[in-house]
C-alpha cells in the first residue's frame, strides 16, 4: 500500500513532468509512430518485410556500435571515414545526431540513477525515462563539455546539425527501390510508399522503442550480476532485440568495454560484427573487460550466471 507521502511525491513528479514536456518537439516522434498505421493502406509484401528488417537492423547497428559503443564510450578505434559512416548509420535511426546522443549518454553514466540522471526510471518514473526526457526542452541542446573530443571533427558537427538528412535519405532510397519493384517486378506486390511505410515508419519505430527500453526497462527489471551504484540490470530479451545492449548491468559495471555480453552465452551480435570488422582491419583497439571483472563474478557465485 502507498503511503500518503509516496502518493504526494508521485503527484508532484507527474505534474512537473507534464510541465517539462514540449509536445511540439514530439511531433516527428509521433509522426513515425502514427505513420505505422499506414500499413492498413499500403498492405504488405515480402520486399516490405525485408525493408523493415533491413532498416531496423541497420539502425540498431548504427546506434549500438556507432552512437553507443564508439561515440559515447570510445570502446574501439577506427579510421575517420568509418567513424563518419558509423555516425551516419546511427543518424538513420532519427535519434538526433552523434554529438547529442553521446553527450546525453555520457551524462547518464556520470549520474546513473541519482537525482541528476536525465532518464532514471526509479527517480522520475517509467514514462519520463522511456519518453518524457526526449520531449523536454531541457535536453534539446548538447552540453559541449561532454563531447569536447568530438567537436574537433567538422563533419560530425555538420551531421549533428543536418541530422534529419540520413533518415530522409533512407526514405528516398526505399521509395526508389519500391517504385522500381512495382514497375519491373509487379508480381512481388510492392510499391514505393509500401517500402517507405514498412522501412521508415515501422522499422524506425521499432528501433525507437527498443532503444527507449534500454533507458527505462533495464534500470527496472532483470538480473543484477554486479552490485553497481545504479539500478542497472541485464535483460536477456532486450539483448536479443538490440544486438547486445540489454546486458546493461554488465555495461554499467565496466562501460569502457566494447563487449557487453561478458560470457559466451550472453548473445552480443554487435560485438561479433565488430570482431569481423577487426579481422579485416577496419577497427582496432577493441577494449575488453579486464580479468578483475571476471574475478568479481567468481567471488559472487550467483553473479556468474
Ligand atoms: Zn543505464
Ligand atoms: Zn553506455
Amino acid at each position: 500500500m502507498q503511503t500518503k507521502a509516496e502518493s504526494r511525491r508521485k503527484e508532484v513528479v507527474s505534474s512537473s513532468l507534464l510541465r517539462r514536456v514540449n509536445l511540439w518537439s514530439g511531433i516527428p516522434l509521433a509522426g513515425f509512430h502514427l505513420g505505422c498505421l499506414l500499413v492498413i493502406w499500403v498492405g504488405v509484401s515480402w520486399p516490405a518485410v525485408i525493408a523493415c528488417a533491413a532498416v531496423y537492423w541497420t539502425q540498431i547497428f548504427g546506434v549500438s556500435a556507432g552512437y553507443h559503443r564508439y561515440f559515447a564510450h570510445r570502446s574501439f578505434r577506427t579510421s575517420r571515414w568509418l567513424q563518419f559512416l558509423l555516425a551516419v548509420l546511427g543518424a538513420t535511426s532519427a535519434q538526433m545526431g552523434p554529438l547529442w546522443w553521446s553527450s546525453h549518454h555520457r551524462r547518464h553514466h556520470q549520474f546513473a540513477d541519482t537525482e541528476d540522471d536525465i532518464h532514471s526510471p526509479i527517480r522520475t518514473g517509467f514514462l519520463w525515462s522511456h519518453l518524457g526526457w526526449i520531449l523536454s526542452d531541457e535536453y534539446k541542446d548538447i552540453d559541449p563539455k561532454y563531447v569536447k573530443d568530438w567537436l574537433r571533427f567538422p563533419e560530425l558537427v555538420w551531421l549533428d546539425r543536418l541530422r534529419y538528412l540520413p533518415p530522409l535519405g533512407v526514405g528516398v532510397i526505399l521509395f526508389v527501390v519500391g517504385s522500381w519493384i512495382a514497375a519491373y517486378r509487379p508480381q512481388w506486390g510492392a510499391s514505393g510508399w509500401q517500402l517507405v511505410v514498412w522501412g521508415s515508419f515501422v522499422g524506425t519505430t521499432l528501433c525507437y522503442q527498443v532503444t527507449f527500453c534500454i533507458n527505462s526497462v533495464t534500470h527496472l527489471i532483470g538480473r543484477r550480476r554486479f552490485e553497481t551504484h545504479d539500478n542497472s540490470r541485464n535483460v536477456w530479451f532486450l539483448a536479443l532485440l538490440t544486438n547486445g545492449e540489454g546486458w546493461h548491468n554488465n555495461h554499467h559495471r565496466y562501460p569502457s568495454s566494447e563487449r557487453q555480453g561478458f560470457f559466451w552465452w550472453e548473445l552480443d551480435v554487435t560485438h561479433y560484427l565488430l570482431q569481423v570488422l577487426k579481422a579485416v582491419g577496419l577497427v582496432w583497439g577493441i577494449k575488453e573487460p579486464p580479468p578483475v571483472i571476471y574475478e568479481e563474478t567468481r567471488a559472487r557465485p550467483s553473479a556468474a550466471s
